[in-house]
């Protein structure tokens, strides 16, 4: 039986960013192409998307801003801020993007297929309310999180971010909102600047923001490390009835912008680290979205060896071997010890 659906559709690949940027359609005609290939035939099923509209993109962003990236239609080449490039066609895009994640939210929700992998851009986690940066127009992701709240009425959606650069937008959409979990582990201090350890969240959302902030070279068996001494006890508590994820697969270790060492087993790795917590409090109910990666190699690699573990059958236990992250992961003990002395006094966990 198909478990897992692929959000797929040739809009995304006409939102143009120049020829230099790393940001390129070429990252999804790669893992288009990779979708076609016998490793992965008939592990899941295409998911095809229509567009958010303007009252669900405004759960998250301000209608002066949804007006200005609405502007940006039509036009060859814009820019929302430095990094941030539009064509003609970009606001649709963003705008079917936004759409792939609420489709996958709905099969998810409805029990139509147990986990999605939507494979969008622009990407999202960046994207604040009011303006666009960091190559995301809208914040994908904190718009299907406030869809599943509206729509499903659930209070407990844990968002895992393991992209290299810290989600500043997602994390802003719900710092005062404990309806939202976000947890983040993100190469720090650097781009967008946001994510250090005093980042906890305010008012009812304190203690419901998670930051995890690492130095260069953390590799597979600190990133699982982290995931079982810091999320996977929270979550345990918090009992999330939905788990997003903001995956980046710009951690991998030759991508041009990060200094982290994450291989494609990693990867595999950490999705089976989030469907064990999913399985343990939301049915499995889970819902990946492509944020960044720019070794296109390595992002083909992450996302084929991530489909292979969604579509598997439910295995517990973990694909690296315990021996190798309690040896090696202890490189990241002294940056969990942190967090933890951040947290506790939220979660009893600890
Ligand atoms: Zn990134």
């Amino acid at each position: 039986m198909v478990i897992t659906g692929i959000v797929k559709d040739p809009i995304y690949i006409e939102h143009k960013t120049g020829p230099y940027h790393p940001e390129s359609p070429r990252r999804l005609e790669v893992l288009y192409e990779m979708l076609e290939g016998d490793e992965v035939a008939g592990l899941f099923e295409i998911l095809c998307p229509s567009k958010a509209t303007r009252e669900e993109v405004e759960y998250i962003h301000k209608p002066s801003y949804f007006d200005r990236v609405a502007a940006t239609a039509g036009l060859s080449y814009s820019y929302l801020d430095p990094d941030t490039q539009t064509s003609e066609k970009s606001f649709d895009a963003s705008l079917y993007a936004a759409g792939g994640i609420l489709l996958g939210i709905d099969k998810i929700m409805n029990r139509e297929l147990k986990n999605v992998f939507a494979l969008v851009r622009p990407p999202g986690h960046h994207a604040e309310a009011d303006r666009g940066m960091g190559f995301c127009l809208f914040n994908n992701i904190a718009i299907g999180a406030m869809y599943a709240i509206k729509k499903y009425s659930i209070d407990r959606i844990l968002i895992v971010d393991w992209d290299l650069h810290h989600g500043n937008g997602t994390q802003h959409s719900f710092y005062s909102d404990d309806r939202v979990l976000y947890f983040s582990t993100h190469q720090f201090p650097y781009y967008p600047g946001t994510g250090d350890f005093p980042e906890t969240g305010k008012g009812k959302g304190k203690g419901f923001t998670i930051n995890v902030p690492l130095s260069v070279g953390n590799g597979d068996a600190e990133y699982c490390r982290i995931f079982q001494k810091v999320l996977e006890p929270v979550a345990e508590l918090y009992r999330p009835q939905l788990v997003l994820v903001s995956a980046g697969f710009d951690i991998y270790f030759k991508d041009p912008l990060g200094g982290m060492k994450v291989t494609p087993e990693g990867f595999a790795a950490f999705s089976q680290i989030l469907q064990n917590i999913a399985e343990r409090s939301a049915d499995g109910k889970l819902l990946l979205t492509l944020e960044g990666g720019y070794h296109l190699g390595g992002l083909c690699d992450g996302v084929k060896a991530v489909i292979k573990q969604l579509a598997g059958e439910f295995k517990t236990g973990h694909l690296i071997v315990e021996k190798d992250i309690v040896e090696i992961g202890q490189k990241a003990d002294n940056t969990i010890e942190k967090t933890i002395s951040v947290q506790k006094e939220f979660w009893n966990c600890f």
